[in-house]
């Protein structure tokens, strides 16, 4: 009789074989044998509670029974889990959120919160066969204030049309993701999202006026605001901005929008080292000022292994470094004459060498691609890993030659990049087959050399089903106990969300 270790690991094996990002259903590991997940003291779905969500909500097609329905509802956009979930519910209103949260709780049903599913910690898909409550039907944009600069909108808005709605009045969303075509505002706010707007505009803590939420028992909480100044006791909001599920469902939305910048320039500059990546930053700061918008870091083995997999050519000869900036603004020739100053200053600093700058929208995208479609062209590997780190400036590039030096024999790419306008470095780390070997050389590695410099290990993309037992490199015992009791008095049955965010072994 063969051996069940080994079956279990060539099984794991099998699913590796092909690449990630074309991941059949069937060939995605079930979460919780990947990660040996014990099913929670939850009740299993019965012919009753289903008559029951019939009752709940008012049309046939706001229920999804049959498997080949569901399925896309149980694995994430990156092929990494798989849950049980043979439910899925998609309610209209703010009243069926709750009429289905109040009788999950009493039947002590678990709830996995499905939003536009581009979430990257495997967060929005159920582990077992917990209920799906899909948002998609909640996205009505309520009202669009060109004075005020206020969205009022349901949750399930996705992104894209937000934006689009808002261009209409001049207006944009503060954030800006490479997954909006897909991803909703309710999401958004649950994994409180940063992007490549954040450096200007700040993160959804500053922009989210008020929320409305549906807590675990089915009890509305209305956090709804349209100022900016409202310090009437606790700001409740900021609880459920980047909880990620766990403590309420997110059903409505104000934020703060600002007006649409009319001038656009989009420069790349290839640098020869970190010191100058380090100071063009700051002489981008001190002399764009408020029209600087995006600073992004590519090194040079992201921008190499994206221009093959775009099968493009690279618009700039190689260097170990390039950072993309937009600057956007209102008066064309004011900001010309900023970004011409700044460029002849780091050029006559010897800071940068080549670079290439742009006002022209279809040369825009282009530029942007390059820095967009390096996640998409590491993940066209058969694995690949992926940290999302805040770090200080100083030591913020270090990571990548050490992890390279560590595994860079044993995989295909070692590659950096990511929002260093905000202290943020996305690490991805490719290959054919992630062997323990690898494993063990890069975690927990990559976790303590990010505590000791006292950076966070989920600067933006959340813990969500993959990261509760790193929370403990960024966060204290007791800190982590008082979000334990938190989530214990707001969903004391913990139905929303389960085995995700807190750790729970
Ligand atoms: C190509 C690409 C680019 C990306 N770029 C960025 C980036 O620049 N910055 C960044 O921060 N992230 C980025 N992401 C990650 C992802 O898009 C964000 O985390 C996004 O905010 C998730 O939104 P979503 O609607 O897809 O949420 P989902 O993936 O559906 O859910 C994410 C989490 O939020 C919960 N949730 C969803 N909706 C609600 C709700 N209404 N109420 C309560 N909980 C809810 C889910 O249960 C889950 O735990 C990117 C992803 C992709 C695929």
């Amino acid at each position: 009789m063969m051996n069940t270790t080994k079956i279990f690991a060539s099984m794991r094996l099998l699913h590796r074989i092909s690449k990630l990002s074309e991941r059949k259903i069937h060939e995605i590991p079930l979460t919780k044998d990947h990660y040996g997940i014990k099913r929670g003291p939850y009740a299993s779905v019965t012919d009753q509670d289903i008559n029951q969500f019939e009752r709940i909500l008012s049309t046939n097609n706001q229920i999804l029974l049959r498997p080949e329905d569901t399925a896309e509802y149980n694995r994430d956009y990156f092929r990494y889990v798989r849950g049980l979930g043979t439910v899925v519910l998609k309610p209209r209103s703010t009243e069926e959120v709750s009429a289905i949260l109040r009788y999950c709780n009493i039947r002590r049903l678990a709830v996995s919160i499905f939003g536009g599913n581009t979430g990257v910690c495997g967060g929005s898909v159920p582990v077992f066969d917990e209920i799906i409550l899909s948002m998609e039907l909640m996205n009505r944009i309520v009202s669009i204030d060109e004075y005020s600069g206020l969205l009022v909108c349901e949750a399930g808005c996705v992104l894209a049309k937000l934006e689009d709605e808002l261009s209409k009045k001049g207006m944009i969303m503060p954030l800006d993701l490479g997954s909006k075509q897909s991803c909703q505002i309710g999401g958004n706010l649950a994994t409180n999202a940063g992007g490549i707007r954040l450096m200007r505009y700040g993160n959804l803590h500053g922009s989210v006026l008020g929320l409305e939420t549906v807590l675990a028992n089915g009890e509305v909480i209305d956090l709804m605001s349209n100022f900016k100044k409202d310090n009437t006791g606790y700001h409740l909001k900021h609880l459920f901005i980047g909880s990620e599920g766990t403590l309420g469902v997110i059903t409505r939305v104000a934020m703060s929008c600002p007006v649409a910048p009319t001038t656009q320039n989009v420069i790349l500059l290839g640098l020869k080292t970190y010191n100058a990546v380090l100071q063009t930053f700051l002489q981008a700061k001190k002399q764009l000022g408020e029209i600087l918008t995006s600073c992004e870091l590519i090194d040079q083995a992201s921008l190499e292994y994206t221009v093959e997999h775009l099968k493009t050519s690279s618009p700039i000869d190689a260097f170990p470094f390039y950072i993309l900036l937009e600057t956007t603004g209102s008066h064309k020739e004011d900001d010309e004459e900023k970004v011409r100053q700044f460029l002849e200053f780091s050029l006559e600093e010897g800071m940068v060498t080549d670079g290439i700058i742009t006002s022209e929208p279809s040369k825009i995208k282009k530029l942007w691609q390059l820095r967009e479609r390096i996640p998409a062209a590491t993940y066209s590997n058969n694995f690949c890993l992926t940290y999302d780190l805040s770090l200080p400036l100083e030591q913020f590039y270090s990571i990548v030659p050490a992890i390279r030096k560590r595994v860079g024999h044993l995989v295909n790419i070692v590659c950096g990049f990511g929002h260093i306008g905000d202290c943020n470095l996305h690490l991805n780390i490719a290959g054919n087959i992630l062997s323990e070997e690898i494993r063990k050389l890069v975690e927990p590695y990559v976790y303590e050399f990010t505590a000791s410099l006292k950076g966070s290990v989920s600067a933006e993309h959340g813990i969500g089903l993959l990261k509760p037992g790193y929370m403990k490199y960024s966060k204290s015992t007791a800190a982590i106990a008082l979000m334990k009791q938190l989530k214990s008095i707001m969903d004391p049955n913990g139905i929303l969300n389960p085995y995700k965010v807190l750790p729970y072994n």
